[in-house]
C-alpha cells in the first residue's frame, strides 16, 4: 500500500470513535468508502452493546470534591463510607474492603470486581493517566457486561492519577460517591468484506477500528485496520484458493465485543475457517515486530523461518493475545496476531498521545507486505499447514483470559 495513502487515512480518521458511538459508525462508513475505492463492497454487521448517559458523577473525599467520570453501567446510587486504598490483593488487604469505598490500581478486571463484591466493598475508585504528563485527562470507563453479569452492582468513578496520589498522600478517611445515569442498548458494528476463493475454506482477517475515550487510535488500531485494507487491495488483484473474509471489528476496546459477536453468530461459517490473521498495532516508527500464535507451536517456527527467508526481523511466541484473535481461538480457530510493539514512551495507547506522530507510512507498508506474504502462502497452500486445533496449553490460557478459570496472581 502506498505510504502517502496510508498517512492520509490516518489523518482522515484522527478522531475519537468508541464502540457504539456515532463516531464509530462514521469510521465504519469511512472504511467502507476506502474499500469501495478498490472496487470492493463491504457491509456492516450490527450487534448490541451497552450504553449509558451519565447525568451526575461526584466524588468527595474528606469534603473535597475531585474531578471524576462515572463508570457506565454501574447503576445509580449514592454511598458514603470510609476510604480504603487496596494496594495488594492478599487476604488481609482484601478483608479491609468491607463497607468501604475502595480505590484500586489499574483496570477494573473481572477478578478484581469479583473480589470487591465478595469482600463487601460498597463503591470503587479507579484512576488512569501518567503523573508525569501535563494533562489531567480522565478516561471514560464502564463496568463491562461480562464483569458485572450476575453480581451486585456498586457505583464507581475513574479519576486522574494526580488526584489519586493526592488522595492517598492526604491519608484520606471518608469518601462519598454519587452516580446517576440512564442505561440502555445501542448498536456497534463490524465491517465485513467477503472475497470468496476456489475452495470452501476461509481465512478470516481481523483488526479492530474502534478507540478508547481519549484516543483517536491511530496506532491502536487504525494501523491494523489499514493493514486489512492493504491486504484486501492486494488480493483484489491476486488469486487466492481459499476465501478471505475481512472483519474490521467494532468495540474491541470494550472487551473484544465485535469479534465475540461475530463468533457467536457465525458458528456454521467458523467450521470452514482454517486460520485467523489479526493485526493490532503495526507500522509504528519505533519498536519490534512480533507474531503471537494461539495455535500449535510449529506455527511460530514456520513464521520465524519464513521471516528469515523473506528478510524481515521478527519475534514469535505462542500465547493468547488480548485482541480479536482470541474469540476465534476460543472457538477452535487457530489464530495469529501481528504487531509492531513500540517501546514505552514512543508508543503510548489509550490516551491522547496515540497520534499520527507515532506512525511511519513506510514502516506500515513494509509490515503490511510481510503479512501479505504470509497470508498469500496460507491462502494458496495446497493444504493449509496449520493444524486446525488449539493445543491444551493454549486452551488453559484461554480459560484464564475468558475468566472461566482464575489465573495465578490475578
Ligand atoms: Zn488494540
Amino acid at each position: 500500500m502506498d505510504p502517502k495513502k496510508i498517512m492520509q487515512i490516518f489523518e482522515d480518521t484522527a478522531y475519537v470513535h468508541t464502540g457504539g458511538s456515532a463516531e464509530e459508525l462514521k469510521a465504519a462508513e469511512y472504511i467502507q468508502s476506502v474499500v469501495a475505492g478498490m472496487g470492493l463492497e463491504a457491509s456492516l454487521m450490527p450487534f448490541p452493546v451497552d450504553m449509558a448517559d451519565i447525568h451526575e458523577a461526584v466524588l468527595e473525599v474528606d469534603g473535597v470534591s475531585y474531578p471524576c467520570k462515572g463508570f457506565r453501567n454501574a447503576g445509580s446510587s449514592t454511598v458514603e463510607a470510609p476510604f480504603y486504598y487496596l494496594t495488594n490483593t492478599d487476604r488481609y488487604s482484601l478483608e479491609q474492603c468491607r463497607g468501604k469505598i475502595v480505590m484500586i490500581d489499574g483496570f477494573m478486571g473481572f477478578w478484581r470486581y469479583h473480589d470487591l463484591v465478595e469482600y463487601g466493598a460498597v463503591g470503587f475508585i479507579t484512576y488512569s493517566g501518567n503523573c508525569n504528563c501535563p494533562d489531567r485527562d480522565i478516561d471514560q470507563r464502564e463496568l463491562r457486561c461480562f464483569i458485572r453479569e450476575g453480581k451486585r452492582i456498586m457505583p464507581g468513578v475513574n479519576i486522574n492519577v494526580k488526584d489519586a496520589m493526592e488522595i492517598v498522600r492526604s491519608c484520606a478517611k471518608t469518601a462519598r460517591l454519587t452516580l446517576r445515569q440512564d442505561e440502555y442498548t445501542v448498536d456497534s458494528r463490524n465491517v465485513i468484506l467477503d472475497m470468496p476463493g476456489e475452495s470452501d475454506e476461509y481465512i478470516v482477517l481481523t483488526a479492530h477500528y474502534d478507540t478508547t475515550s481519549l484516543s483517536c487510535g491511530t496506532y491502536d488500531n487504525m494501523s491494523g485496520s489499514v493493514g486489512l485494507m492493504g491486504i484486501a487491495e492486494y488480493f483484489a488483484a491476486h488469486p487466492h484458493k481459499r476465501g478471505l473474509r475481512f472483519v474490521w471489528c467494532g468495540s474491541e476496546e470494550r472487551g473484544l465485543l465485535g469479534s465475540k459477536a461475530y463468533c457467536n453468530t457465525h458458528e456454521e461459517e467458523l467450521k470452514k475457517i482454517v486460520l485467523c490473521v489479526n493485526m493490532d498495532m503495526i507500522g509504528s516508527i519505533m519498536g519490534k515486530f512480533a507474531a503471537v500464535a494461539t495455535a500449535e507451536e510449529k506455527l511460530c517456527d514456520y513464521v520465524a523461518y519464513m521471516a528469515n527467508e523473506y528478510g524481515y526481523g521478527i519475534e514469535t511466541r505462542q500465547d493468547v493475545y488480548a485482541s480479536d484473535s482470541t474469540p476465534f481461538a476460543d472457538h477452535g480457530v487457530p489464530a495469529i496476531t501481528f504487531a509492531r510493539c513500540a517501546p514505552k514512551g514512543c508508543g503510548t495507547i489509550h490516551e491522547r498521545y496515540d497520534t499520527i506522530a507515532l506512525m511511519s507510512g513506510e514502516q506500515m507498508a513494509k509490515d503490511i507486505d510481510f503479512i501479505i506474504a504470509f497470508t498469500d502462502r496460507m491462502a494458496n497452500a495446497a493444504r493449509c499447514p496449520v493444524a486446525r486445533e488449539i493445543p491444551d496449553n493454549m486452551k488453559d490460557k484461554l480459560d484464564g483470559y475468558m475468566n472461566r478459570k482464575r489465573p495465578a496472581g490475578k
